[in-house]
């Protein structure tokens, strides 16, 4: 199993992307900006988008990756799979005929090239040898992580965006091992309120959390504020022990 980040920052600037990661040639999680640096090809080869919640920086590019692939889509649809929140929060908000087209009725109703599958947290969804399943979390509306385990014997897991959650640990402890962890940690400690309000880690609510995991996977920290990353690896460092958290970059490749 491969994994691509295509993009993991909170924010917008030269050479940063939102969040999009890629699993092998046909499948992402979350579909931010880092979405559009992929060749045509391989946008025409996406299959599945397996959605962490609504937030505008995770979805901001269906849209424009269902309009540039759809001749390729037709007859071969990409299907969305997301919490029921998620759905009425794009149904409503995003393909409603007025920021976009609804592409669950283009070209027709029968053969459309968006299709939504509802999952609910602690569902798994198999295809081919990966195994996805999708934990809750806690931010400000309905949000999920996904672990993906290969049949080849690799794992990760990724949080989404999240603050403090148990089960995403307990769910993580009830696997027998995990490869490689991708967390959030959007804030510095400095913004305990914001970071609150927000649904967003910061060093030491995040360095509390990763005490509950009794794994030891690869630590990469993402969707640092545009700015903060220094200030937030530092902090972090000083609080988590015997781990080694780095910083998530764009372009990075996983072999699992
Ligand atoms: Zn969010
Ligand atoms: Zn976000």
């Amino acid at each position: 199993m491969k994994l691509r980040v295509l993009g993991c920052t909170g924010g917008i600037g030269p050479g940063m992307r939102t969040t999009a990661l890629m699993i092998d040639n046909d499948v992402l999680i979350d579909c931010g900006s880092g979405v559009g640096d992929l060749t045509q090809d391989e946008q025409n080869g996406i299959r599945h988008i397996f959605l962490t919640h609504a937030h505008l920086d995770h979805i901001a590019f269906i849209p424009f990756l269902a309009d540039s692939a759809f001749e390729a889509l037709v007859g071969n649809p990409i299907t969305i799979h997301l919490q029921p929140e998620t759905l009425e929060i794009l149904q409503k908000h995003i393909f409603n005929w007025q920021v976009w087209p609804d592409f669950t009725r283009l070209p027709n109703e029968k053969n459309p090239v968006i299709q939504y599958n509802v999952i609910n947290p602690g569902q798994q969804v198999k295809l081919g040898n990966r195994l996805i399943e999708a934990i809750p979390v806690t931010h400000t509306q309905a949000a999920v992580g996904y672990r993906v385990q290969s049949s080849e014997g690799g794992s990760f897991a990724f949080s989404g965006d999240t603050k403090s959650t148990d089960q995403f640990w307990a769910t993580l402890n009830n696997h027998s091992s995990l490869d490689l962890l991708i967390i959030e940690c959007a804030y510095t400690d400095h913004e305990e309120v914001l970071s609150q309000i927000a649904g967003h880690h910061r060093p030491s609510s995040l360095a509390e959390d990763l005490r509950k995991l009794q794994h030891n996977p690869d630590l990469y920290i993402t969707h640092h504020k545009p700015g903060e990353e220094g200030q937030i690896m530092r902090q972090l460092a000083g609080l988590v022990e015997g781990r080694t958290p780095k910083v998530l970059k764009r372009g990075q490749i996983f072999e699992l």
